[in-house]
């Protein structure tokens, strides 16, 4: 085999949550362009329609299924509706993610409870719920989408429920990882550090000086040049790679 072949994700399903935009849509474009049949979840379904019907125009093999990942029967009904669409399911992309930018003394209960309701709770839930199918057929790769800020505290905005969400991501990775290696399912994160995507105003002047001047490369990343990240994590490229975060942040945790 060689070594390209081993990125090739010809015959697997994809899942993948929060597909209906920004780095989710990105994501599930890579996985379909090396060869996977890609669920997009969302909640959105006029959008997530629009992107799984521009990626079918494409050639590509796409749907959309709707559901809110902080609701446990909604991401049943996602495994089941995959297995019923595209017949199985190899790869989950745990990808769903909120942010709220408030410093912690002026966070409310209901701010810190949507984020790890959405960033860990959700992420918990799929894992499991996909965890379980995996373990059962003896293979499967879960990647969560976790971040710098689970390893760096951002600035200038405060932001300490996100902070503490994408750590606790980085470490249920390992977790579980440990857990279903010996099954034949592997478990990643990818730690993405500043791209532009609606949640992230990586352009905004005021974020200039720490954001962009503070990172080596001096610039912000984009979802194409992230998305093949994905593909290396979720096939059988990154096959001997389990518990891993993988940290694509353009150099700015070096400082
Ligand atoms: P966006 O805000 O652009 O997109 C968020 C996605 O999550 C949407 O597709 C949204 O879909 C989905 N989503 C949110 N809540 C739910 C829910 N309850 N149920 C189902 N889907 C949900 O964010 P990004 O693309 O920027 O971020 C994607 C991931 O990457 C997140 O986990 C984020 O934390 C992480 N990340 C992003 C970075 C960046 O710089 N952009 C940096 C580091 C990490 P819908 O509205 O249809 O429900």
């Amino acid at each position: 085999m060689n070594a390209m072949d081993r990125f090739s994700l010809d015959g697997r399903v994809a899942v993948v949550t929060g597909g209906t935009r920004g780095l989710g849509e990105g994501f599930a474009t890579a996985l379909a362009d090396a060869g996977a049949s890609v669920m997009l979840v969302g909640r959105d379904a006029e959008r997530g329609r629009l992107v799984a019907d521009g990626m079918t125009a494409r050639g590509l093999a796409a749907d959309f299924t709707r559901a809110d990942v902080t609701v446990p029967d909604d991401v049943t009904r996602t495994l089941t509706s995959t297995l019923e669409r595209f017949g199985r399911v190899d790869v989950l992309i745990n990808n769903a993610g909120a942010c709220v930018h408030a410093p912690a003394l002026e966070v409310t209960d209901e701010d810190w409870r949507h984020v790890m309701d959405v960033n860990l709770d959700a992420v918990w839930q799929c894992a499991r719920t996909y965890g379980r199918h995996f373990v059962g057929q003896r293979s499967g790769v879960i990647v969560n989408i976790g971040s710098m800020s689970g390893l760096v505290v951002n600035r200038p905005q405060w932001q300490p429920a996100y902070n503490a969400s994408k750590a606790a991501v980085h470490h249920l990775t390992r977790s579980l990882a440990a857990e279903w290696g010996p099954s034949g399912v592997r478990v990643n994160a990818l730690a993405p550090g500043y791209i532009k995507t609606d949640m992230s105003p990586v352009d905004e002047p005021r974020f200039r000086r720490y954001w962009i001047d503070d990172a080596p490369m001096q610039r912000y990343g984009s979802v194409e040049e992230l998305a093949p990240a994905i593909v290396f994590l979720a096939s059988d490229a990154s096959s001997f790679v389990t518990g891993s975060v993988l940290v694509a942040d353009g150099g700015y945790t070096a400082f």
